[in-house]
């Protein structure tokens, strides 16, 4: 019997993890996806990409994407959670998102120490001055020239930088730029060279991602880490909880594990699946809060992509994010949000070399495309598409914003996850981040693109779910204690975005891993 399983090595999980397996306790973790290297990290048609929750044990890959009606969620899957796949941000939340919501316990100034206790595990950084990419230039030019110029900052990143690296973004990136050191967990990593690739796993270990820093650290202190371990019950026994999962290596759907304490971190999607199938479908948990599932956000995930005619952008080089232009104190007519420039990998150059390198060895290789048959005519689109550099000239303008934290997580007759999304209320905001993209845009000389789906049907995407299991004073408002400890079960936990009560506006990784510290030196 293990003293703690935790389910899930996100941010709530590798971090509960860790400090637990520092107190000595015995530590198991289980997580659904794979550990991940530069070896394995998808690049081609065909590799891993896709997690597919209807058939885990074939397709376990990098990205867990759902959609529900008028909303897709992005979530990352593997031994180290979102942190593999995000954008390396690390910020608190701005003061007044805890004005209301939270438990009482629960104040900015009070979790102040425990985000410095991440921001130092993560080892963040900024962006050094002599390696700023043209995105961050054109964020602070449209800061300044549309009249918010003391608006606009650079964010703290989970990335490690070479200040001596002179870097020039004309020039294609190279690996050669990265310099090898080992970090502060004794793990060996690179130096950022700018590669653009952060979202799809960084080639020379520049981000300080999970499986760097908290889940070696957890190793080393005698956490046990399984990886492939989908679990999909929890069923209270005599002294703690009996935890079901399926092995998806060993293809095995039978496998238990007991513990006297339990910690769900399985991300805001994750979890609260996880419970409402416990609550509803398995009924071994029926006495959790009727506020399972309330109140979900999707904070306020908002995208503009712009073209610039004869200006060169590259958002296929350098971090993903870097920088913000700050509007959280509401000055807009009331709605909080904040802008930040995005970045895209550029998938295609990958997908381009891998097709052209096959259609180099069989021209004829017609599976590669299924439909067309005409080789040659692909060969031309592709050489057309790379010689134009169809990333050079686009900004992706970025931003996250306080939505109205109303939606609702619930299982479908057939027992899947779904979701109850209304704009209604969150519209206001969404105008409002979509007016200031375009302001910022006009300022700049660029051309917002229109998106169909956001202009037919306001459909939207976002990789920051939050809620589902929020925290809260009472069973009556939500699902765990301030201590993230489940009204009506003792010793189970939630501690991951599943708890955060609604949308922080920024992105919340590092407020995610605060609270999970939080939780673990809290916990008896
Ligand atoms: C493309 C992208 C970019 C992002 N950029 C940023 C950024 O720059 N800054 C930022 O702060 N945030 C960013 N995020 C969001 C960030 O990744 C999440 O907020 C964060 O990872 C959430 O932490 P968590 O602990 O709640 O869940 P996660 O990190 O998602 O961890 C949950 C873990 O549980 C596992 N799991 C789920 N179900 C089960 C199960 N049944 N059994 C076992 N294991 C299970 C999952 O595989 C996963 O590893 C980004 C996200 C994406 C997708």
């Amino acid at each position: 019997m293990y003293d703690v399983i935790v389910i899930g090595s996100g941010f709530g999980g590798a971090i509960t993890g860790c400090r637990l397996a520092e107190k000595g306790l015995k530590v198991l973790i289980l997580e659904r996806g794979q550990w991940w290297d530069k070896n394995t990290y998808p690049r081609k048609p065909g590799d891993a990409w896709i997690w597919n929750n209807d058939n885990p044990e074939k397709m376990h890959g990098w990205l867990d994407m759902r959609r529900f009606p008028h909303m897709a969620v992005a979530q990352g899957a593997g031994v180290g959670g979102g942190s593999l796949i995000y954008a390396n941000i690390s910020c608190n939340a701005p003061q007044n998102a805890f004005n209301y919501g939270w438990p009482a316990a629960i104040t900015y100034n009070g979790l102040l120490p425990y985000y410095d206790r991440v921001a130092k595990f993560m080892n963040v950084q900024k962006v050094p001055a002599n390696q700023w990419n043209p995105r961050m230039k054109l964020m602070q030019e449209g800061a300044t020239k549309a009249g918010f110029g003391d608006r606009f900052g650079q964010l703290e990143l989970a990335v490690s930088f070479d200040p001596n690296l002179n870097y020039n973004f004309d020039n294609p990136p190279s690996e050669t730029n990265s310099k090898e050191f080992t970090n502060a967990q004794g793990v060996k990593q690179g130096t950022c060279a700018h590669l653009g690739q952060c979202d799809i796993g960084c080639p020379v270990y520049a981000k300080n991602t999970l499986d760097k820093n908290y889940i070696p650290w957890a190793q080393k202190k005698g956490a046990e880490v399984r990886e492939l371990s989908l679990v999909s019950n929890i069923e209270p026994i005599a002294n703690g909880y009996k935890i079901y999962y399926s092995d998806l290596k060993a293809q095995s759907m039978d496998r238990t594990e007991t513990a006297t304490r339990v910690i769900v971190a399985s991300g805001s999607l994750g979890s609260t699946e996880l419970l409402l199938r416990c609550k509803n479908a398995t009924k071994t948990l029926p006495n959790i809060s009727g506020a399972l599932g309330q109140g979900w956000s999707s904070n306020g995930d908002f995208l503009t992509p712009a073209f610039y005619f004869g200006r060169t952008i590259n958002p296929d080089r350098g971090p993903t994010i870097s920088t913000s232009i700050n509007f959280l104190d509401g000055v807009q007519n009331g709605q909080k949000f904040w802008i930040e420039d995005g970045g895209i990998p550029n998938l295609f150059s990958g997908y381009y070399k891998d097709i052209s390198a096959r259609l180099a060895q069989d021209p004829n290789q017609h599976s590669l495309f299924e439909g067309l048959q005409a080789a040659n005519i692909i060969q031309h689109l592709i050489n057309l598409s790379t010689s134009l550099d169809l990333f050079k000239n686009i900004m992706p303008w970025f931003a996250q914003g306080v939505d109205a934290s109303d939606a609702q997580l619930l299982l479908d007759q057939k027992g899947k996850l779904d979701m109850k999304w209304d704009i209604t209320k969150s519209l206001p905001m969404f105008n409002e981040i979509a007016s200031m993209h375009k302001k910022l845009s006009d300022a700049t000389s660029g051309h917002p693109i229109p998106n169909p789906a956001w202009n037919n049907s306001h459909d939207l995407i976002t990789p920051h779910p939050l809620g589902g299991c929020r925290m809260a004073d009472s069973a009556t408002d939500g699902v765990v204690n301030d201590k993230g400890e489940v009204f009506g079960y003792k010793n189970l936990f939630v501690a991951d975005g599943a708890i955060i009560p609604h949308a922080l506006g920024v992105n919340p990784s590092r407020t995610i891993g605060a609270l999970a510290e939080r939780i673990a030196e809290l916990m008896q």
